[in-house]
């Protein structure tokens, strides 16, 4: 006998006749001896329906509004499912957010969950009741003291489903959807997607957060965090699905449950050489070119950059080991003797990264990072972010004040430290999934002043509006007036906020001003075979290039490679990097 947390979506319970067939499978799971607590999302299509309502009156409607319309979409859902399994001999029970106790931070539509209130639902478990549970909500104090509804944000339901198995330590989580588990990419956009048996929750967070919807960012940061088994499977059939996989359970206890500890470690890696090319031309196979040749040629590249200019040249700048440094110089010669360009190389340069869960999901960290580098009179030579690590390039020489400066900040142990970590092949694909995501908007703020300092302050004034960077690139050249430029790109559903979050920014830099990008669409790969497998960007810049795609920016982290290309090409972009790493099904039976 097993306690299992099962979570249904929107889809799996989109009518009565859904409703009906979770109820049985419910049923069956229970007659085989096991204690269950059902997670559901409201009926297919619910919460757009009630967003829209709510729109057709305001534009912007309150959020505390807001949660109180959302929410009601789980309450029938629970409501229908408790009575389906009624009338199936089960004795079932459905419960909110707030009846089973899921207390929240008080932030109205993307609320944090801080503990479960388990009492209730041990008691019902003990009582042999299936237990329904309201996904996506949750209940906070507000500041009178009083009880509030929140919800979690879009797709939360998966994070309530974890939330719970983490704080019952269950023996399993259980996620029912519309697909037969993790594909390599949304079989929407790519019908030959093929089905991961297995992915770890590194992997799965950088997936989830690139635009793999199928999984909620935050479940699978609990499910790392907390040492949930978390299965990801079709409710229409009974294959097993994915198992996602976790290597480092840290023994941190479940008081502030989604707020965790987010940084797990910090990491120095010395003798990298900075090698910067300016004025590349703007047109598809340029770093296709580049970086199959250094592949060929032997150097293996670390973070790669690339930022586009007004007058249709690009710069791109990466990280190789210092002792590559000779070899790639010679190369990168010979390459710029054809397509033309300037090159520049820096040496006695160091990585310095923090890594853990979710680290871009709360913008206030990779925000205090920079800042307390920034805050120790260190420029940040080049920056990489992810959801799993966060990266900056710095002068070697300031390498042990930053370190310990960061272990500081980030209250992390002697332990959490390492110095030249080494990467070990862990038989891990180059590439497992590659994600799309077309809800991106790309910003920069031109003439901004090059010191210490400037791409923190922009990240921390992001971070009090509560919104993350990601691919934030600081370009090579400089302004006559010794001004740079950053660009970088953000969520659209952010973007209006974005203004006003730069406005005290840009009083502060004089002759500085935002500029809008075109439409972009990001697509992304990710594998933790790629820190040890030679070539890899190289390979996608030329799937790209193949398909004739321009790469307007790009932005690696240590087990991701992510390209922004034009909106209209985002499908096209991703079926071609799908095919040429030979994710699909046919091409796998070939082989
Ligand atoms: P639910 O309502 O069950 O929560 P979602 O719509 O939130 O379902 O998530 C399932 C959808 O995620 C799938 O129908 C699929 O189109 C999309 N998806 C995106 N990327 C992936 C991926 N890598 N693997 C599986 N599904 C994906
Ligand atoms: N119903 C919510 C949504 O549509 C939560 C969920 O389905 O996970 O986003
Ligand atoms: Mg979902």
């Amino acid at each position: 006998m097993a306690l299992l947390i099962q979570k249904f979506g929107g889809t799996s319970v989109g009518n009565v006749e859904r409703i009906q067939a979770v109820a049985k499978r419910i049923a069956t799971s229970k007659e085989y001896g096991n204690d269950l607590v059902i997670v559901v999302s409201a009926m297919g299509g619910t919460t757009d329906e009630l967003t829209e309502l709510a729109k057709t009156i305001s534009k912007n409607p309150p959020q505390r509004e807001m949660d109180m319309l959302l929410s009601t979409g789980e309450q029938v859902s629970i409501a229908l499912l408790s009575i389906a399994l009624h009338k199936l001999g089960i004795s079932a029970v459905s419960m909110t957010g707030a009846q089973v106790g899921i207390v929240t931070e008080s932030a109205h539509g993307r609320a944090r969950i801080l503990e479960v209130k388990t009492e209730r639902l041990h008691n019902l478990l003990e009582d042999g009741k299936v237990v329904v549970v309201a996904g996506f909500q949750g209940t906070t104090l507000s500041s009178r003291g009083t009880a509030e509804i929140t919800t979690l944000g879009r797709g939360g339901s998966d994070t309530t489903a974890v939330a719970l198995a983490a704080a019952l330590k269950a023996d399993a989580c259980e996620i029912y959807t519309d697909v037969p588990g993790v594909l390599t990419t949304d079989p929407r956009l790519v019908p030959e997607a093929r089905l991961m048996t297995e992915v770890s929750c590194d992997e799965m967070l950088e997936l989830a957060s690139l635009g793999a919807a199928v999984l909620h960012p935050r479940a699978v940061e609990i499910a790392r965090n907390y040492g949930v088994t978390l299965f990801v499977r079709s409710s229409w059939s009974e294959n097993p699905g994915t198992k996602l996989t976790s290597k480092s359970i840290r023994e941190i206890g479940l008081a502030g449950l989604e707020l965790g500890r987010p940084v797990d470690g910090v990491e120095l890696l010395e003798n990298q050489a900075v090698i910067a090319l300016s004025d590349l031309p703007d047109k598809p196979g340029i770093a296709a070119k580049l970086f199959e040749e250094l592949s060929t040629g032997g150097v293996n590249v670390d973070l790669i950059i690339q930022s586009t200019h007004a007058g249709n040249s690009n710069d791109i700048t990466f990280t190789v080991a210092e002792e590559n440094l000779e070899k790639t110089k010679i190369l990168c010669t010979k390459i710029l003797a054809r397509i033309g360009g300037n090159l520049c190389t820096e040496k006695g340069m160091s990585k310095l990264s923090i890594n853990g869960a979710g680290i871009m999901g709360r913008p206030g960290i990779a925000a205090s990072f920079f800042d307390k580098i920034s805050r120790e009179g260190i420029n940040l030579r080049l920056i990489a972010t992810s959801e799993v690590k966060v990266s900056c390039v710095i002068d070697k020489k300031l390498g042990n004040k930053a370190i310990r400066a960061v272990a500081s900040t980030f209250d992390l142990s002697e332990n959490q430290i390492q110095l030249n970590p080494i990467n070990i092949p862990m038989n891990s694909p180059e590439v497992r999934g590659v994600a799309l995501d077309t809800n991106q908007s790309q910003l920069s703020v031109l003439h901004v002043p090059d010191k210490p300092g400037t791409a923190a302050a922009l990240c921390a004034a992001m971070a009090e509006s509560g919104i993350s960077l990601d691919a934030i690139v600081q370009s090579e050249r400089q302004h006559k007036d010794g001004s740079r430029d950053i660009s970088f790109i953000l969520k659209t559903e952010n973007r209006q906020h974005a203004d006003q979050a730069l406005v005290p920014l840009l009083a502060q830099w004089p002759g500085s001003h935002l500029e809008e990008g075109p439409g972009i669409a990001r697509v992304s790969a990710v594998g933790a075979g790629m820190p040890t497998i030679p070539g890899t960007a190289g390979r996608m810049f030329r799937a790209l290039a193949n398909a004739e795609i321009n790469i307007a920016m790009i932005a690696t982290s240590e087990i991701r490679t992510s390209c922004v290309v034009s909106a209209d090409n985002g499908v096209k972009a991703i079926r071609a990097i799908h095919k040429d790493f030979n994710l699909g099904e046919e091409n796998l039976s070939k082989s």
